[in-house]
């Protein structure tokens, strides 16, 4: 069974577990390094983790957060070494060049101003087709580098993308009851 790491310093956390579970996975909450070092990524004894949700929240103070309890470079190598990571909203904006620096692509903070901060459609996603998108004071990604797939785009902005291992949204899949974008996610850790 797929156990997956929700990184839970601060932000929308429990429902991505919520989805996870429904889907089946096994989900652990890290809160410190104590957490993060008792389930590395697997190993030859199968225990471990074998993918990692950063979630939705406030990326200033989940940028804190994790530098206080030392999980700012585990978390960076990890993810460098290969560990299926996904990201959404400010855990998107965690993986851009001013944070965890892990992803080629540059990111917009709160890129839709203050009255269309928030807002609902249904748009198309590669692989998967139309799926609902709710956004929050959402980021989009501003540009990409080559090896990085669009995997969404809304009224012209990129909305999704993935590189390799790295699976990012800047809208919030956890939110909706549409639970395709995490099974894509398991998959990526040769679930299904
Ligand atoms: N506005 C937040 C930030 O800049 C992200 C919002 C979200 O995760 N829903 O970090």
């Amino acid at each position: 069974m797929e156990r997956v790491a929700i990184l839970a310093l601060q932000g929308a956390f429990a429902e991505h577990q919520q989805m996870l579970q429904r889907l089946g996975a096994e989900t652990v909450l890290i809160r410190n390094l104590e957490d993060w070092n008792g389930f590395l990524p697997v190993g030859g004894d199968g225990v471990g983790m074998s993918g990692l949700v950063i979630p939705g929240g406030e990326s200033t103070a989940m940028m804190r957060i994790i530098r206080d309890e030392a999980l700012f470079e585990p978390v960076r190598e990890t993810i460098l070494s290969g560990m299926p990571v996904f990201g959404t909203c400010a855990g998107l904006i965690m993986l851009d060049g001013g944070h965890l620096d892990t992803m080629d692509i540059k990111v917009r903070r709160n890129a839709y101003g203050r009255q269309l901060g928030s807002f609902h459609t249904v748009s198309e996603f590669r692989g998967i087709g139309p799926v609902p998108m709710t956004f929050i004071r959402a980021p989009y990604i501003e540009s990409v580098s080559d090896g990085v797939e669009v995997l969404s785009v809304v009224d012209g902005h990129i909305v999704a993308a993935q590189q390799g291992n790295q699976l990012v949204t800047a809208f919030h899949p956890e939110l909706d009851g549409d639970t395709r974008i995490h099974e894509y996610f398991l998959s990526m850790m040769g679930r299904m």
